[in-house]
């Protein structure tokens, strides 16, 4: 199939001009200038200047790592800014319509529903796997995004590759593959196959893996092409200098990251064990993520017990394909010590 993003980009937006402001017709920050553009109180705080709206130095240390260019990188408040900015670049509203496959991530029905596009859900299979077949035949000419979150929230598994290729392969629109939780998957970013698939959005966060989500910096990777469409409609300083910061000396202090992702694989290790020996548990699924989604005898009952000894677990029992399951987030080794005595008691 020949990509053609003016196909898929709305009306709309083709014809806008991002927004210029100040500190984008003046990039120069290096240089020992007076800036008196911006009606900017003078008087150095840290913060009294507004930010890099093109945060160039986070992304420039996040291309270097992803090996792509920064050009193909687009920063928000959090990835459910970045997602959407996808809708409102892409899709029309009460025209358009987009493809989901719960049991999944929430904010992708709630952004559909906020922009007024129709959201056509197709249930993953059994395994939790996408049901390919039926996602291609309910698409259409006016199927602007389908969204596959791999590894997937609540169920935790990672989809098979091949699945994920023939959608890239065979759907019409364009596919975002949210990767929320790939730091804690064995399994292979799809950024690095962004020179191969036009029509691939990548999404990433410092939410989880990063340890970071209070401070809202969610990522996007895509071409160079689909990324200059969303920075028309993006807002210009949406994210903010303190966020800038805090995320670049984060990204930049890769063994931090890397240690606390290494202890949080073998607690989840440790709770699975502990899992399989709990009467009341009737299945593990396995988990590329940093939780773990549990079927047991009565998730409302378990789940009030365990509130009541003061854990705070997610029961995803109304979710479609997960009736009586709760999700466990993996904690720090003495959360997770208090959680499996609990459970051990129960
Ligand atoms: C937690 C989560 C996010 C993170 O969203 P932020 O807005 O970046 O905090 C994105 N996608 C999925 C599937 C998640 O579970």
């Amino acid at each position: 199939m020949t990509f053609n993003i003016n196909n898929l980009v709305r009306e709309n937006v083709k014809k806008l001009k991002p927004y210029s402001s100040a500190r984008d017709e003046f990039k120069d920050f290096d240089k020992d200038m007076v800036f008196l553009d911006a009606n900017e109180n003078p008087y150095n705080n840290g913060v009294n200047r507004y930010p890099d709206p093109q945060q160039r130095s986070l992304k420039g240390e996040l291309a270097l790592q992803r090996q792509i260019k920064a050009s193909q990188v687009l920063l928000g408040n959090g990835s459910d800014e970045v997602l959407d900015l996808i809708y409102r670049a892409f899709c029309e509203p009460k025209i358009d319509n987009i493809i989901t496959l719960p049991p999944t991530y929430g904010m992708y029905k709630v952004l559909a529903e906020t922009n007024d596009v129709e959201n056509r859900e197709v249930l993953l299979t059994e395994d939790y796997e996408p049901d390919v077949t039926e996602i291609l035949r309910v698409a259409d000419a006016n199927s602007k995004l389908l969204f596959i979150c791999s590894p997937n929230n609540p169920t935790g598994n990672a989809f098979k590759a091949d699945k994920i290729e023939i959608l890239l392969k065979s759907f019409p629109g364009i596919v975002v593959i949210d990767e929320a939780y790939i730091d804690f998957s064995e399994s292979q970013t799809w950024v690095s196959k962004l020179s191969e698939y036009p029509n691939l959005i990548v999404t990433q966060t410092l939410s989880k893996a990063y340890g970071m989500a209070g401070i809202r910096l969610g990522i996007c990777y895509a071409s160079e092409e689909i990324i200059s469409v969303i920075n028309k409609i993006k807002p210009p300083y949406n994210v903010n200098e303190l966020t800038q910061k805090k995320a670049l000396d984060r990204v930049l202090d890769k063994e931090s990251v890397k240690n606390e992702i290494s202890s949080i694989l073998i607690e989840r290790s440790a709770l699975y064990e502990v899992l399989l020996e709990v009467n009341f548990v009737q299945k593990i699924y396995p988990s590329d993520a940093n939780f773990v989604l549990v079927k047991v005898d009565n998730a409302n009952l378990r789940y009030q017990q365990l509130l009541d000894k003061g854990i705070v677990i997610r029961n995803r029992s109304t979710q479609p394909l997960c009736e009586n399951t709760l999700r466990f987030t993996i904690g720090t080794p003495s959360e997770n010590k208090k959680l499996i005595k609990v459970l051990k008691e129960l």
